[in-house]
């Protein structure tokens, strides 16, 4: 007895009609914390980054990364792990968050160790 596999013989994606997951395979994180089951063709247009792209160009809720202008999906639990929220609003890719809290840790190693704890 499965009591979770009512739905799972179709393609996760709402927008895509196939019927078949001989080959289903994984994509985004569900807030079950399990994945959702692709098939082939929409699980490599996800693998790519693309998914948001290719599905949801009519949906609302895209923004563009504050640094590189880059379209994200944020009204989407499909992107919902691919930006961050700023302080000061707006959004951030993760490739351009990454790069920022890396230079914040070196920068906070700077400080730390240039300062002159002996003067105390
Ligand atoms: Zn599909
Ligand atoms: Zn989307
Ligand atoms: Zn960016």
């Amino acid at each position: 007895m499965s009591s979770s596999s009512l739905s799972s013989r179709f393609c996760f994606n709402s927008e895509c009609f196939e019927f078949r997951l001989d080959h289903n395979r994984p994509g985004w994180r569900l807030r079950t914390g399990d994945f959702a089951d692709l098939c082939d063709r929409c699980a490599s247009v996800y693998d790519q980054g693309k998914f948001c792209d290719v599905f949801h160009i009519k949906a609302s809720g895209w923004r563009c990364c504050e640094s590189c202008g880059k379209r994200i999906h944020c009204g989407c639990i499909v992107s919902a792990s691919s930006f961050m929220l700023l302080d000061a609003g707006g959004i951030e890719c993760l490739a351009c968050a990454r790069k920022k809290s890396c230079f914040g840790t070196q920068f906070f190693a700077i400080t730390v160790l240039s300062f002159p704890i002996s003067n105390f």
